[in-house]
């Protein structure tokens, strides 16, 4: 579905991305794994059109994308639920929904949908007139995930969705990308910094260091690799 071809990012001078190689089957959950810096953010900007690639290719669905601009990328169904949450905390619950849905015009399919996040986030629907900044942390993380799932995403970008969440919420909220997986068919590109937690929800993983991906084997697997539980599960 996704491929990723020895892309080389950069922030101006700075060298972000060495040489990345990633891919990702329809269906599947694959995970990216990898200390603060490592490269994490910015290959998930990279496929979002949000900080192109220099150099290397990007095709998604066979169709090359790393020159095409962030809009055009997410009519492709590619959508991306940033770190840091990014909801827009004056407008209502509902609003930030409806923000998601923006480009679709299908008014039955958005109905469905909406209540389909509301069914997985009960909590939303009795705040759905709420403004969205006076939500916990973790409520906010429920929202910014229901309003990607609101643009029928075939392809949902996540980054480090559990930073700043209490461990029960953290819980919850990888059942959910699981759900989210197996029941709408969503495939899922997960970034973490929590590597226990992700390893247990993904298929497959991928393990980056400066730049640079290190590992890649199946999620199993990298939870009982030696270097992975010594450098990230601190076993
Ligand atoms: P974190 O878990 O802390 O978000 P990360 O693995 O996602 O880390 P990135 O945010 O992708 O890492 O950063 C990769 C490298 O690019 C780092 O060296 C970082 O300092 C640099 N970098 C990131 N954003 C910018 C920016 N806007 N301008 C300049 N350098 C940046």
């Amino acid at each position: 579905m996704l491929k990723l071809n020895n892309i080389q990012s950069f922030y101006g001078n700075i060298q972000a991305l060495k040489g990345v190689s990633i891919e990702v089957s329809e269906g599947e959950i694959i995970t990216l794994i990898g200390a603060n810096g490592a490269g994490k953010t910015t290959t998930l900007m990279s496929i979002s059109g949000v900080v192109p690639p220099r150099t290397g290719e990007i095709i998604f669905e066979g169709r090359p994308i790393h020159r095409m601009l962030p809009h055009e990328i997410v009519k492709l169904g590619i959508c991306q639920v940033p770190e840091g949450r990014r909801i827009f905390p004056y407008l209502s619950v509902t609003e930030n929904l409806d923000m998601g849905a923006f480009l679709r015009d299908d008014k039955p399919g958005i109905r469905q949908d909406l209540e389909y996040v509301f069914n997985l986030f009960p909590i939303l629907a009795e705040r759905r007139h709420q403004a969205g900044g006076t939500l916990s942390g973790g409520e906010q993380q429920m929202l910014a995930i229901s309003r990607a799932i609101m643009a029928r995403p075939r392809l949902l970008l996540m980054d480090e969705p559990s930073l700043g969440l209490a461990p029960k919420i953290v819980k919850q909220i990888f059942e959910i990308i699981k759900k989210i997986n197996e029941e709408n068919k969503v495939t899922i590109f997960l970034v973490e910094q929590n590597a226990n937690m992700a390893l247990k929800t993904a298929h497959r993983g991928y393990v980056m260091e400066n730049g640079r991906i290190t590992l890649a084997d199946s999620a199993t697997r990298l939870l009982s690799n030696d270097e992975v539980r010594k450098a990230y599960l601190g076993i």
